[in-house]
């Protein structure tokens, strides 16, 4: 019976997965996302249900347009496929089984797609336009609203524990504000801030303290490759500051998935 059931989160990763291909396409773009029909973005044909079903629709279109033959980036492919297969092995850490399947599990799980969802499309178009969009940041903050409110009714965990998180969304909405017409680069770091709180209501302290060590990690070693290319380009000066340029979203975003399964299977099997 579980293996239905992973069959099931599995399926249900994938249509996340195939949402957020179209979310990192269109939010950028200001175009809606839930009321107007998806098109081929080469020749604008609309798609109908067939063309639009995660992974099959590729497989059996063999990669290309069904009006225009255009072919289809596989990225499409490889996002749904590897969404579908954290969805399972998030569940599968997490304990989710027929057995197990309590309201307060299902509840657990459903947080936990809402998040992954936050994460997949901060990180997907923050690689694409070197951007955190506000309005994810914002979908960000409200899913943590809401789990909070659920962890200190539900599970009646403290609400001092996530005063904090509090305090700052409250504190970084404000600067970004008030620093808006002045300062507009500033408003990449403060979406990367507002990340890293989401993160951590939603990951833990731990995960997120490990997640931000190896961005770190991950950035510095991004800086130091650079460098070396650069001296053996034999490069002088560069034209335009080259850190200013990472995609720190998508680097935490990777680390922090890494980090979550890591942790998630130190708990299964070890604790
Ligand atoms: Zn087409």
């Amino acid at each position: 019976m579980d293996i239905l059931l992973y069959i099931i989160i599995f399926i249900m990763g994938t249509v996340f997965g195939s949402f957020f291909t179209l979310a990192v396409y269109r939010l950028p773009k200001k175009q809606d996302i839930t009321h107007t029909h998806s098109y081929c973005p080469n020749c604008s044909h609309k798609l109908g249900f067939l063309d639009l079903i995660p992974v099959f629709s590729y497989i059996f279109l063999l990669g290309r347009c069904r009006y225009c033959k255009e072919k289809i980036r596989p990225r499409y492919l490889v996002i749904e496929l590897l969404s579908g297969f954290i969805f399972v092995i998030v569940a599968y850490l997490m304990n989710i089984s027929v057995q197990n399947l309590k309201l307060t599990v299902l509840a657990e799980g459903a947080f936990m797609a809402l998040y992954l969802c936050f994460i997949f499309i901060m990180a997907g178009i923050d690689k694409e336009n070197r951007k955190i969009e506000k309005s994810i940041s914002m979908y960000g903050i409200l899913i943590s609203m809401a789990y909070i409110i659920y962890l200190c009714v539900i599970e009646k965990d403290s609400i001092y524990r996530y005063i904090i998180y509090l305090i700052f969304y409250i504190l970084i909405l404000i600067l970004d504000t008030v620093t808006l017409k002045r300062y507009a680069k500033n408003s990449y770091v403060h979406g990367v801030i507002l990340t890293v709180i989401t993160m951590a209501v939603f990951t833990g302290e731990y995960v997120t303290i490990n997640t931000i060590i190896m961005t770190a990690i991950a950035v510095a070693v991004n800086l130091l490759l650079h460098k070396i290319q650069n001296i053996r380009k034999k490069v002088r000066r560069e034209p335009k500051n080259y850190g200013a340029n990472i995609q720190y979203g998508f680097y935490l975003a990777i680390s922090n998935i890494l980090n979550l399964i890591f942790v998630l299977a130190w708990y299964k099997f070890f604790v």
